[in-house]
């Protein structure tokens, strides 16, 4: 449940209602608007049973979250959520774009990269270095030497730069070498590696299942902001379905759905969503049009010798073209269209 407090309810107020709520043995967790604070209440209400808190000072009303996620739902952060990576932030102000390879072949691939989409106006520069292959036989990433070209890429250019980890021990070498950490389709699942994501603190780009539907995907997020770490952002990169004309369904109705059931950010990636580079442009103009906050764009400066989804990444022309075309999207959703630094 949360107890929403009356606009510019005092301190004291605030803290009375949170004691008597910790003395009963449950958690909280304050959200504090511009006006109104709003204290989300986590443990087992039944506890509560004997305290009236609707009574207390300044208490406006207490309302039940009947979904089990709590600390993502919009209804206990009303206000649209900014997640700050390095020195930039995904947020309802901006759009920020993601491009780069699947995967991280050479340190001269990544920079030439780097340097392109950065041109373009890419804020941050991904790149795989443990790849979640279907088969056993495929690239499946440089690991840490792939981790080192992403910092040195950072440093040349100054994008912030993100990349999937697969384990706790990917999760322990990526953190020293990368502003964010993604968790893939295949581990939104993995509650296991979710909490030690949710300890280590780093920013988190979280993907939708291949199968999970919306409320899934927000328990997953759950297990990383209850473990205390609230930098969180959604992205949608296609689900499952019976059509096999493109690689998955891209669910472009996730982003208003998403936008009215939490407060985190939410991305979308055409790249994995269809599988084609040809659909990658007017799916991104439709994520941008639909309120979304960002995008992951794969890019290769050679998509035809791609070691990993080369059908799908765009070439540098192709994906500055995008780019020009999506600063006009982005005006009309009042967004500033970010420049690296
Ligand atoms: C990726 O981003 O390279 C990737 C493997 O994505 P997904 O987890 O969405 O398949
Ligand atoms: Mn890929």
């Amino acid at each position: 449940m949360i107890i929403v407090m009356k606009p510019k309810a005092p301190r004291a107020s605030v803290e009375h209602v949170v004691s008597v709520i910790r003395e009963n043995g449950l958690e909280t967790h304050l959200s504090e608007g511009k006006e109104v604070t709003i204290i989300g209440v986590v443990g087992d209400k039944t506890r509560l049973s004997d305290v009236n808190l609707q009574i207390a000072p300044d208490v406006e009303k207490i309302v039940p979250i009947t979904e089990s996620y709590k600390l993502s739902n919009r209804k206990f952060h009303p206000e649209p959520s900014a997640i700050q990576v390095g020195n930039t932030k995904i947020g309802p102000d901006n759009l920020t774009v993601m491009a780069g390879p699947c995967a991280i072949e050479s340190e001269k691939q990544l920079l030439s990269i780097a340097h392109a989409v950065k041109t373009a106006g890419a804020t941050f520069l991904r790149g795989g270095a443990y790849k979640p292959r279907t088969s056993p036989y495929s690239f499946q990433g440089l690991e840490e030497e792939g981790l080192l070209y992403l910092k040195r890429a950072r440093e040349e250019t100054g994008l912030a730069t993100i990349c999937e980890v697969i384990s706790r021990e990917s999760l322990a070498c990526a953190a020293k070498y990368v502003d964010m950490i993604q968790i893939g389709a295949r581990n939104m699942q993995n509650f296991q590696l979710l909490r030690e994501v949710g300890r280590a603190g780093i920013p988190v780009l979280l993907k939708r299942g291949l199968s999970a539907t919306i409320d899934e995907w927000l328990n997953a997020a759950e297990y990383i902001i209850s473990e205390g770490n609230p930098n969180v952002v959604l992205c949608e990169r296609g689900i499952r379905t019976y059509e096999t004309s493109t690689r998955n369904t891209l669910d472009i109705s996730a982003v208003p759905v998403l936008k009215s059931k939490t407060h985190l950010p939410v991305i979308v990636d055409p790249s994995h969503a269809s599988g084609v580079w040809e659909y990658v442009a007017p799916l991104s103009r439709c994520a941008v049009a639909v309120g979304a906050d960002g995008l992951m764009i794969e890019v290769h400066d050679n998509p035809e010798c791609a070691l990993s989804d080369g059908p799908q990444s765009l070439t540098f022309n192709h994906f500055s073209q995008l780019t020009e075309e999506l600063r006009a999207y982005a005006a009309l959703q009042n967004r500033a269209f970010k420049e690296a630094p």
